[in-house]
């Protein structure tokens, strides 16, 4: 593989007439935490969101959480990991992390339920549920987020017949804006829990979760290249037939690739795999140096995936959904009616190829299963989801202005966690139960105390 990249490198060097370009290597995004008087600085991992908040807590029991909310005054917003792009977490008030509130806590062998706490890491309790004959039914395409974050953005992994993280919910534990425990589930608090599912930490701080899971299962994680047009025409049909399908465009090649995941009891193993931060980098140089020549930058860059195999990799399940993401990005993705999702995508291509040659990250495709929880962007619908990205150093917003017209056209609801430019108008369009979800939060929080400018103009 490293043969077919200097050759790739080659290739764009040749063409400009100029030696091998070395290939750039990620310039690691030092967070530089500096105290300004008493306050310590708080960033997203794509640097979109900052603020000062006057504090900063990691509370390490549930007591401790429960008084720091009774006896703390303003604005309390909860916080994950910081890889939502959205400006859900900024305040000048107090930040909470569960970093410290992590772990699995109880589990079920009859009904393969388990309770996590909400701090937790996705890539760590995939081994403590395997050790308890449990696994998550579905994860998105990283495993660094907290549950708690997953929850309050509806994060997705890929697959039509499978729901977001939130649906695998059957109860909620969180902490009120008076530092009191709610539990609720269908059964119990209903309405609450129907808010709480997808709240982005606007009716208080999840703490535990208990989660419907399934038996270990090993998957067959397959990756193919083909032609952007081939992959259009088998695209829906390979939606339904594998468990979790989702493909990538690559910009100005023509080219992209499938990515099928399926069970399998085969032994685990893999074949040679392309570096998918190396392969970002590498689209990178070729914009650098061929952006004023698209029709070479197609020719070698389509040139060079048709040479590349197909990949296989056999996993316990926790280990094959995520990739590692180490070039940063900011990104807007939108859920679609999965029956006009091929239409908009062919229109993001067109826009894209003709008015934004700087852009050279993916354009990434998924399924997921249409839900009946309020806020959820899956909301009554099955759909398919469409995300853009820019470097995270470059100016996204031309990109994505040009972009999200076409989302709209089609009624495409953001992810919360996205970049977007939607109002209180827009989304209330959008949400059936926008109203009962307000009314349920303001009920739970009548002082705001939850709220930051974002949310605020949502929901009030
Ligand atoms: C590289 C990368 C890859 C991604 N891949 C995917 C993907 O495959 N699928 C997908 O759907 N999304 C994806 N995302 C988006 C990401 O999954 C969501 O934005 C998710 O919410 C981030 O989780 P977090 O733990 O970082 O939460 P944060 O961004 O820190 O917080 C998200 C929201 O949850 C709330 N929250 C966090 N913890 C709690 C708590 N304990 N109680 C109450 N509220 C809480 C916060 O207040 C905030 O509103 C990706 C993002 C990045 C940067």
């Amino acid at each position: 593989m490293l043969k077919r990249r200097n050759l790739l490198s080659a290739m764009v060097g040749t063409a400009l007439g100029v030696g091998a370009n070395p290939l750039l290597t990620f310039a690691q995004d030092v967070t530089t935490i500096q105290r300004t008087g008493r306050k310590l600085p708080w960033r997203n991992w794509s640097g979109s969101q900052r603020c000062e908040p006057d504090a900063r807590k990691a509370p390490a029991t549930l007591a401790e959480l429960q008084e720091l909310i009774a006896s703390s005054q303003g604005t309390v917003r909860p916080v994950g990991a910081g890889h939502s792009f959205t400006a859900l977490v900024p305040t000048d008030g107090t930040i909470v992390s569960l970093a410290r509130i992590s772990g699995v806590v109880d589990h079920d062998p009859d009904t393969l339920q388990a309770t996590i706490l909400a701090g937790s890491r996705l890539g760590d309790i995939g081994q403590p549920l395997e050790d308890v004959g449990q696994a998550l039914i579905n994860m998105p395409d990283i495993d660094e987020q907290a549950l708690g974050g997953c929850l309050g953005t509806a994060t997705h992994g890929t697959g039509a017949t499978i729901g977001c993280m939130p649906t695998f919910v059957r109860e909620i534990e969180f902490v009120d804006a008076r530092g009191e425990l709610v539990t609720c589930s269908p059964n119990n608090n209903a309405e609450v829990f129907q808010a709480a599912q997808v709240s982005m930490g606007s009716l208080g701080v999840m703490t535990r979760v208990r989660l419907q899971n399934q038996a270990p299962y090993r998957m067959r994680r397959e990756t193919k290249w083909m032609a952007f047009d081939d992959i259009l025409a088998i695209a829906q049909d390979e939606a339904d037939r594998h468990r979790n399908f989702e493909f990538y465009y690559v910009p100005f090649t023509g080219m992209g690739f499938t990515d099928a995941h399926d069970y399998t009891d085969e032994p685990i193993g893999s074949t040679e795999k392309i570096d998918g931060n190396e392969g970002v980098q590498d689209l990178k140089t070729a914009r650098d140096l061929l952006q004023d020549w698209p029709k070479m930058r197609e020719f070698i860059l389509g040139t060079y995936m048709r040479t590349l195999d197909d990949e296989v990799t056999i996993e316990s399940s926790w280990k094959n959904y995520a990739s590692e993401r180490n070039v940063r990005f900011n990104e807007m993705e939108y859920h679609l009616p999965r029956e006009h999702g091929i239409a908009a995508l062919r229109e993001v291509r067109e826009v894209l190829e003709s008015r934004h040659r700087e852009v050279f990250f993916p354009i990434e495709v998924r399924w997921v299963a249409g839900d009946d929880i309020w806020l959820s962007p899956f909301h009554g619908r099955d759909t398919m989801s469409i995300a853009v990205h820019r470097y995270f150093e470059e100016d996204f917003t031309p990109y994505f202005k040009s972009i999200e017209p076409i989302f709209r056209k089609y009624n495409g609801r953001p992810h919360w966690g996205k970049l977007n430019t939607l109002g209180q108008d827009e989304l209330r369009a959008l949400y059936p139960r926008w109203d009962d979800f307000k009314r349920v939060r303001a009920a739970l929080d009548p002082g705001g105390r939850f709220l930051n400018d974002y949310l605020r103009s949502l929901f009030t």
